[in-house]
């Protein structure tokens, strides 16, 4: 990575991105300099014994971006790159998700630096529980909704939800269940929300499929990232009759020119935590991900993984942006030159907001849905802003991104001018 790729701060990086949208459509100054500035940071320093016996302390965070449109609504991150810096941005784009896919949440991302991997389960359960304590009543159903992201599962989401009722008082325990979504189903989780943003990048293609008049059949696709998003997307895009030429993880990145066995891989995932010797697919260099032939690249990995010369190598159609914040700025310029369409992460990857909120309303109501009901409306709401982004980017003739944050600003807009700046 340059050297000015690698440097630049990502909050920087996701406030510039909105700027930019904000000065086609004419955002008034108070409301971009609120929006480039979370509300509330909170940072928490707890103890946790570890099963050798020794204490270690724990940084978590949370960052509330904003709630003007509804509770702070965002993912918790287990990694050992976790910082201040990160959690702002990817709390910032939710906001813009929310609004983009017109969902009644505001914004927020939290996170402990550590890697997940090295805990017990019996260390991992106390590390939750230790921080949904120290959150307390910075998080709430009506308040701040916490949801999975990279390192964290259904698994900890139950643990959140149940440290949070067993701390409050019994009489409003059973109405605290939507403190967190992407909870096991057992639990109060919604059918399909595992699966959500998965489904909800597998929608996006389809969407992108019929603009421009290309068939799902045979489209090859190559994927980073193998957890979560990319795994389950590639399993239902295969199903499709995608053919899912290359993947890569954190331990390898394997090529099968006429398609990988995807359910034979995310069995071969599930027993040995990673693609690595997997048999059914060469091995390659990593940086032969992006120069592998194919029509459609989906990053659903970390940030900042399309760099300006990796986008230089690929030759593909498209960028569906699974993860958060995969494309440089450096490198959404070359994409552009060189006429690569992006489908912007705040779209592309919303399928899982917008089902976490299906499973808050189900929480709400006490009554559960069923699975087609919930992929339907998932492909409604998610069809509608794609329809939405289409017609802006039309109208301001600019790049899907910027079309994607002046649908979401202008949400954003009319809500602060209705409701005024208090007192
Ligand atoms: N972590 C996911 C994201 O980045 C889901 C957030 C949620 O469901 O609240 O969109």
């Amino acid at each position: 990575m340059s050297t000015l790729e690698s440097q630049r701060s990502l909050q920087e990086a996701a406030v510039a991105q909105f700027q930019r949208a904000a000065d086609l459509i004419g955002v008034p100054d108070p409301l971009r300099e609120i929006l480039s500035k979370p509300k509330n940071e909170i940072i928490v320093n707890f103890p946790v014994k570890l099963d050798d016996g020794t204490t270690k302390v724990f940084t978590g965070y949370r960052i509330q971006h904003n709630n003007i449109r509804g509770a702070f609504k965002g993912g918790i991150r287990f990694h050992p790159s976790v910082d201040l810096d990160e959690v702002r941005a990817l709390a910032a784009w939710m906001t813009f998700k929310s609004a983009l896919v017109d969902v009644p949440f505001g914004g927020a991302k939290g996170g402990i630096t550590m890697n997940p991997k090295v805990y017990s389960p019996e260390e991992s359960e106390r590390i939750v529980r230790r921080f949904t304590h120290a959150l307390g009543s910075n998080i709430g159903p009506s308040h701040d909704i916490p949801a999975p992201d990279v390192g964290t599962n259904s698994q900890t989401m139950d643990w959140m939800m149940d440290t949070f009722a067993n701390t409050s008082s019994p009489s409003t325990r059973q109405t605290l269940k939507g403190v967190v979504t992407g909870k096991s189903v057992s639990v109060g989780g919604s059918v399909g929300r595992e699966e959500a943003t998965g489904r909800g990048v597998l929608y996006s293609l389809r969407h992108w499929c019929g603009e421009n008049d290309v068939s799902l059949e045979g489209l090859k696709i190559s994927v980073q990232g193998f957890g979560n998003v990319g795994g389950h997307f590639s399993r239902l895009a295969a199903k499709e009759g995608c053919l899912i030429v290359a993947v890569a993880d954190h331990a390898a990145t394997l090529h099968n020119g006429n398609g990988i066995d995807v359910e034979a891989l995310y069995q071969w995932v599930k027993e040995n935590g990673s693609v690595a010797d997997f048999e059914g697919a060469d091995k390659v260099d990593t940086e032969d991900l992006f120069s592998a032939d194919a029509d459609i690249f989906v990053p659903a990995a970390l940030e900042n993984q399309i760099t300006s010369a990796r986008a230089e190598e690929l030759s593909v159609r498209a960028v569906f942006e699974a993860a958060n914040g995969p494309t440089t700025p450096a490198a959404e310029l070359v994409l552009a030159d060189r006429n690569i369409d992006v489908i912007p992460d705040i779209l592309a990857n919303s399928g899982g907001v917008v089902v976490s909120y299906f499973e808050w309303l189900q929480n709400k109501s006490g009554w559960a849905w069923s699975a087609e009901d919930v992929d339907s409306r998932l492909r409604k709401v998610l069809w509608a802003a794609h329809d939405q982004v289409v017609e802006r980017k039309a109208d301001l003739g600019c790049s899907r991104r910027e079309a994607a944050y002046a649908v979401a600003l202008s949400r954003l807009t009319e809500v602060y001018r209705r409701r005024g700046v208090f007192p």
